[in-house]
């Protein structure tokens, strides 16, 4: 019996979605073995060879319109895949990313000439796609960004620099968020397409040293005088970037809580299988009643976050999950996954705080799920609004 034992939502229950998540699965058995996998955590970075042969597969553009090179597949697909990436432990293959927050840019707000333009190589896996909004002085604080990007004859000029960029090394095709009037605050901002190949001025700076998540490579990018023409302007009119944000976010946050809801639940998996085997004063931990305790409440926090998630994805199918459901989806999953995993290490003892052991990775990986994709702090901040 599976850990966590949430029944299917009957939305998910579905012959084709079922013989995806396998041929998916056996994807990663093949072309992501824990050797390859290891040289992305010492390398900070996954191949680029390794996206074209997930382009190859059908992995990317899951659900993109097959018209535009995608899988012509609904969000449900693209949930498969990051489910079986987590269980399958493809450390720092941004799939989440590509798939499934910068592709519904394309898809919802790119004109059909930048649809054609741009997802087919995205869907082959020719471009790596990366979405650049924090900057050093400006993270949760978005309608503060310093980046501007003025109007000079049929383009525009991007001056400025963004950190922490998820694919900062591989990407070459970057969604910038920008100024294009500094004198407006959120009405001024606009999203502009660079892609990097054609971009003189640009430049990755440093692959940034991280406490987890290893073979993500999360990096600095500048931008110096970086001249794009007026047609990767994402929907071709200015000043339109933040509300196109705020149309996205809520689907980047409930992406975060289902990945911080499947990690909850393989570190219950992981730690009830580690405490069967383990002894201590002649029993195994699990026969000790905290042990037992601790790992009740962890599987009731687990199967808690599993039924909301998949309740918020059934609201986002039907199109009607709104920011402020998104937002405690994401802060709590975030919160919850973060306790469960720290309840996890310690019924592991010193192993757990071994890299060599996967609870050890996963709470070093987790951490920042409270942080990115909009801190839990803003997230009560929108939850708030709504009070
Ligand atoms: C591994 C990693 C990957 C990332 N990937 C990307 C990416 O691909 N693209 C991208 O654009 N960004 C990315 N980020 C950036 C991330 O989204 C920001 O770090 C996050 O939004 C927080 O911004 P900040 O770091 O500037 O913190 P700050 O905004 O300085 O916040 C610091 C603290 O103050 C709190 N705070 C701020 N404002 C308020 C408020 N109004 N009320 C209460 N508390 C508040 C915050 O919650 C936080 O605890 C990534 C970050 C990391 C670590």
């Amino acid at each position: 019996m599976p850990a966590i034992d949430v029944p299917t939502p009957a939305f998910m229950d579905d012959e084709s979605l079922r013989a995806f998540s396998d041929s998916a699965a056996r994807f990663f058995d093949q072309h992501a073995p824990v050797k390859r996998v290891a040289k992305w955590r010492e390398d900070k970075q996954v191949e680029r060879e390794f996206w074209r042969e997930a382009g190859q597969a059908g992995l990317l553009g899951v659900s993109v319109p097959e018209e535009y090179g995608g899988g012509g597949a609904d969000f449900r697909y693209d949930v498969a895949l990051f489910e079986q990436i987590s269980r399958k432990d493809v450390d720092g293959f941004a799939a989440s990313l590509h798939n499934g927050i910068i592709l519904p840019y394309v898809v919802a707000h790119g004109t059909e000439e930048q649809k054609k333009r741009w997802l087919p190589r995205l869907c082959s896996g020719d471009l790596v796609a990366a979405i650049a909004m924090s900057e050093p002085g400006a993270g949760s604080d978005l309608q503060n960004i310093k980046t501007t990007a003025k109007k000079d004859g049929n383009g525009y000029r991007i001056n400025g620099q963004k950190t922490f960029i998820s694919s900062g090394q591989l990407a070459d095709f970057i969604i910038v968020v920008a100024k294009t009037d500094p004198t407006q605050g959120a009405k001024g901002v606009s999203l502009l397409v660079v892609e990097t190949e054609e971009a003189e001025g640009f430049r990755r700076g440093r692959k940034l040293d991280k406490v987890g998540q290893d073979a993500a490579d999360t990096s600095e990018l500048f931008f110096d005088d970086v001249f794009v023409p007026a047609d990767n302007l994402l929907g071709m009119e200015e000043g339109q970037g933040f509300k196109q944000l705020m149309k996205e976010l809520p689907h980047e946050r409930l992406i975060i809580a289902l990945q911080a809801a499947l990690n909850a639940e393989l570190a219950v998996e992981e730690t009830i299988a580690y405490v069967k085997d383990r002894k201590a004063f002649g029993q195994r931990l699990i026969e000790f009643q905290n042990t037992q305790f601790k790992l009740a409440e962890c599987k009731t926090e687990a199967t808690l976050a599993r039924v909301f998630v998949n309740h918020c994805l059934e609201e986002l199918m039907a199109g009607r999950l709104d920011t402020a459901k998104a937002s405690m989806a994401k802060y709590w999953c975030t919160d919850t996954e973060n306790r469960i995993i720290d309840v996890c290490l310690q019924l592991h003892g010193g192993y757990g705080y071994m890299n060599e052991y996967p609870i050890g990775r996963m709470f070093r990986d987790s951490r920042v799920s409270r942080i990115y994709g909009g801190s839990n702090e803003i997230m009560k901040v929108l939850i708030a609004r709504t009070l």
